[in-house]
């Protein structure tokens, strides 16, 4: 077993790593900005390094600094978390080089699934479902491109391979508009991504977001933990997520599960993912993979009783997974509500010092938060400062321990976005369940 880690991030996942670290007996080595010394896991943690000033790029992306916080405190591994540097392909590759084990998949493996184009490839060949279109990069011929627009079917959208965060696609409705729109998502991949690869899909117009959480070991056994809905979303942001996803059937979970399972035995894939597919007419079609811990992640655990960063850190050395496909059992329901420090109409991030804070409790409630009365929110991050989790035998249970929870919660001296939590959770049609990507931002304009 890793007998010490370097914690790489902030915030909500800083802390939960820090708790299955002191679980595992792993010490625990925290390194933060001079904006994060009064973290809840700098404290914790049984050393702590500064690594930089506020700006990420001069602390929680600083390659170098956070090296040699493993180095100075003799630490054997590395987890990134999520952001940050958790999908950085150099990254993972320079800790490996430096003699340290990068606590995610190979470098190659996150290098892959960092091109889209490349994504699609490899989890074609392995067998998993993917969006109909142009089966790699757009050439320069337009003949060829219209005629393969034709082919797929309008209305098409077109995508930068190296894109991410919602940036780098257009939607094209009709054929007068595709070769333009091809050019200038091309323009704009190269200035944003610096990588001018495109690809064309066919664009899916009402589809649920659904994602299967899977974990495998270096000795070859890989498994899935089911699905999440990830549907409810503002601007290609996860607000809400629950699981297991409303109206999917054990067969289809075990369907789809088990080929996202055998394509990681088949790309060789190592640690925690997901594979996020967008869900339409009960189809599945693969859009991209996450080689890291999710936000998401504890909806998962919730129904399965598995604890996912402990099977990371496991995986991370070199132990075989705890858990054979056959022991993983769905039971239950559980909805994950995003904390923001925001606010809840304008969504304008409001930074600052929370003057009071009184987390809410009871049976099936769970609270990942580095919050506590008299924390200030940096101005220098993202605005996320918790998670509200909450787990019932039914999925009319977790709504109605959501409810409670979120009527119990106060965060005062920052405006944040409890109120959208309330109305959402009280929405007649996510109680009914299986609400599409577009609902929220619909409601909202209402
Ligand atoms: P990113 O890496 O930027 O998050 P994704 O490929 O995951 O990019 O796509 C982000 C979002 O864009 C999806 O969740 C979905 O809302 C929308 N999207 C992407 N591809 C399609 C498609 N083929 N049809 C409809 N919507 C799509």
């Amino acid at each position: 077993m890793l007998d010490k880690i370097v914690i790489a991030n902030r915030g909500e996942i800083a802390l939960r790593i820090l708790r299955a670290c002191k679980e595992l007996g792993i010490k625990t080595v925290a390194v933060h900005s001079t904006a994060d010394h009064t973290q809840k896991h700098v404290r914790l943690a049984d050393e702590s390094v500064c690594i930089g000033p506020p700006p990420s790029t001069e602390s929680y992306l600083n390659i170098p600094a956070i090296i040699s916080a493993a180095e100075v405190t003799d630490a054997m591994g590395i987890h990134p978390g999520y952001g940050f540097l958790s999908e950085n392909a150099d990254f993972a590759e320079r800790v490996e080089q430096s003699g340290f084990r990068f606590i995610g998949p190979k470098a190659e493996t996150i290098r892959i699934m960092g091109d889209k184009v490349e994504a699609i490839k490899s989890m074609k060949k392995a067998g998993v479902p993917t969006v109909p279109g142009s089966d790699g990069p757009l050439g320069s011929d337009d003949e060829t491109n219209l005629k393969l627009g034709r082919q797929v079917g309008y209305p098409i959208i077109i995508k930068a391979a190296g894109g991410g965060g919602g940036r780098g696609m257009r939607v094209v409705h009709s054929e007068a508009t595709l070769l333009q729109a091809i050019t200038m998502t091309r323009t704009e991949a190269a200035t944003a991504f610096n990588n001018d690869v495109v690809y064309m899909e066919k664009f899916l117009e009402n589809p649920r977001h659904v994602e299967i959480q899977v974990l495998a070991d270096e000795h070859g056994n890989a498994i899935h933990l089911g699905e999440r809905d990830c549907s409810m979303q503002r601007r290609h942001q996860k607000v809400v997520e629950e699981a297991p996803a409303p109206g999917i059937t054990k067969a289809l979970r075990s369907e789809i599960g088990e080929r996202c399972a055998k394509a990681c035995q088949d790309i060789g894939y190592i640690g925690a993912g997901t594979f996020e597919f967008l869900y339409e007419n009960d189809e599945f079609y693969f859009i991209e993979m996450n080689t890291r811990v999710q936000v998401e992640h504890p909806v998962t655990e919730m129904i399965t009783g598995v604890d996912i960063v402990r099977e990371q850190l496991r995986i991370a050395s070199g132990m075989p997974l705890a858990y054979k496909q056959k022991d993983i059992k769905v039971r239950g329901h559980a909805i994950e509500c995003r904390i923001n420090a925001e606010d809840a109409r304008t969504f304008i991030p409001s930074p600052g010092k929370v003057t009071t804070y009184h987390a809410p409790g009871g049976i099936g409630v769970r609270v990942d938060s580095h919050l506590y009365t008299g924390y200030s929110v940096p101005p220098h991050y993202d605005s996320m400062i918790g998670k509200l989790i909450t787990y019932g035998e039914d999925r009319a249970t977790a709504i109605a321990r959501m409810r409670t929870a979120l009527d119990e919660v106060v965060i005062e001296g920052i405006r944040n976005n409890i109120d959208l939590h309330r109305d959402i959770i009280r929405d007649a049609n996510f109680e009914k369940g299986g609400t599409n990507i577009h609902y929220l931002e619909k409601k909202l304009d209402l």
